[in-house]
């Protein structure tokens, strides 16, 4: 059985570990900050939602929406 070490839990680091893991290699995935590295915790969702949130309040439209809790939802 071969063993792998992935360096780095962003994207890639954990889709190379699971892939590893799918053809049977026993893996240690190495993280020195956050899972999910800097598209979960940093990039990607954050940015989108900032966007999301920002552009939501420049719609009077929708603000009883996002008062009554319901916001993010539809
Ligand atoms: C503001 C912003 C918005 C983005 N928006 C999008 C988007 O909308 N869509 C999109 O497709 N992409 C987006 N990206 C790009 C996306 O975030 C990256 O392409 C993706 O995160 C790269 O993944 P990765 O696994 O290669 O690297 P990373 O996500 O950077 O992960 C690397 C990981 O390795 C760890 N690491 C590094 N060195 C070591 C070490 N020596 N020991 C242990 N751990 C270590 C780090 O802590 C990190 O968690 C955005 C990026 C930014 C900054």
């Amino acid at each position: 059985m071969s063993e792998l070490v992935v360096i780095g839990g962003g994207p890639a680091g954990v889709t190379a570990a699971l892939r590893a893991r799918e053809l049977g290699a026993e893996v240690i995935l190495i993280e020195r900050e956050k899972l999910g590295g800097t598209c979960t915790n940093g990039g990607c969702v954050p940015t989108r939602a900032l966007a999301k949130a920002a552009g939501s309040c420049g719609t009077r439209s929708s603000l009883p929406t996002m008062a009554s809790g319901a916001w993010g939802r539809g």
